[in-house]
């Protein structure tokens, strides 16, 4: 992991919004309206506001949530960040801000299923097209057409952690005119960098690692400077914007990013390593692993893993899953505190 980062997770996103000291976090600045000096200030303010962000109605986002922008931001090394109520919404408007109806839009297999079910539904019935891409980009060339203007990526997969040659794609992609955007949820900022990897677009679902805690709700896109203004432009169209409060503990969980994905990689290598030995376990999905098929690209593009993992059982029964479970649970509690007892 890049010491460099969590130094940067500790100290970004501050602001200096009260009299005397500052403190660690910015505080909570719940607004609908916003007043302003004098009505040449207000209409000053708002001339600007569709290339700056100012603070100048809660629709428009909050201190809060501006804070917690800018540390997305410096976490994925982008130009700029907007927040969306949940991961799936910033993938939704991340396909609406960049797509028009006659434009494709190609899809990884193994992308995460909920935006499957939207690029087949909501999309097609508005005149976009998508089709899907092999997970690790092997046949993407091929499956490009003519009106493809977006590539999006999932790396590793949902599900099954196919890892995939982002540069490769981006590559591709970007010499037939089309954008590229990631769904960086897995990497979540540290242990992937879709926008250092050729990626244009980087989204996440700050419900998962970035907060951490299972009690909020939230998506981020963060993209590189020429690609900003289509996302921006969808976000003030569609009236979308945080809780402060949501921001605040989605920041709040990012300051311990670091640390919890340790142990997360920790526990999930302990876990995958016992899986492979059970004569049960047919394979084990996981990129860290040595031996799986994506563990190249792994290695050359992540720094590190994390509690992520699946695996297939040689029982095609419905009932093996359950049988496993006892198993599994008795196996991996006890694998997992051997982890927390034993760190290295
Ligand atoms: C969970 C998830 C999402 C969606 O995030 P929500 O906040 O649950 O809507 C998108 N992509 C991936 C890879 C996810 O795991």
């Amino acid at each position: 992991m890049k010491h460099s980062i969590l130094t940067h997770l500790a100290h970004a996103g501050r602001t200096s919004a009260v009299d005397g000291g500052q403190p660690v976090n910015p505080p909570v600045v719940r607004a609908s309206t916003v007043l302003f000096d004098s009505v040449a200030q207000m209409r000053e303010m708002r001339s600007r506001r569709g290339s700056e962000r100012l603070f100048t109605y809660g629709a428009r986002g909050n201190p809060t949530a501006f804070a917690l922008e800018d540390m997305v931001t410096e976490l994925e090394g982008g130009y700029r960040t907007r927040l969306f109520p949940s991961g799936l919404a910033a993938a939704a408007m991340t396909l609406l801000a960049y797509l028009r109806p006659g434009e494709h839009v190609l899809l990884p297999d193994c992308v995460y299923e909920p935006v499957r079910k939207l690029a087949e539904g909501f999309l097609a019935q508005h005149g976009i097209a998508a089709s899907f891409y092999a997970a690790d980009g092997h046949d993407l060339q091929a499956r490009l057409r003519r009106e493809t203007r977006l590539v999006y990526v999932e790396a590793p997969g949902s599900l099954a952690y196919e890892m995939c040659d982002l540069p490769a794609i981006a590559e591709i992609a970007h010499r037939h005119g089309a954008l590229v955007a990631a769904d960086n949820t897995w990497g979540s900022g540290l242990l992937y960098q879709p926008l250092a990897l050729g990626a244009d677009i980087s989204l996440m679902a700050a419900t998962k690692y970035l907060s951490g805690h299972s009690d909020v709700m939230m998506g981020t896109v963060c993209t590189l400077e020429a690609a900003w203004a289509p996302l921006a432009s969808v976000a003030d169209a569609f009236g979308i914007t945080v809780s402060p409060d949501d921001a605040y503990l989605v920041q709040r969980g990012m300051r311990s990013l670091g640390a919890r994905l340790s142990q997360h990689e920790r526990g999930a290598l302990v876990v995958a390593h016992w899986l492979r030995t059970r004569p049960e376990v047919a394979e084990v999905f996981c990129p860290a692993l040595p031996g799986d098929p994506g563990h190249a690209l792994w290695q050359r593009d992540c720094h590190g893993t994390n509690g992520l993992l699946s695996f297939s059982l040689r029982a095609a029964a419905p009932d093996a899953a359950r049988g496993f479970e006892v198993t599994a649970g008795e196996g991996v509690a006890r694998r997992a505190l051997e982890a927390r007892l034993d760190p290295a």
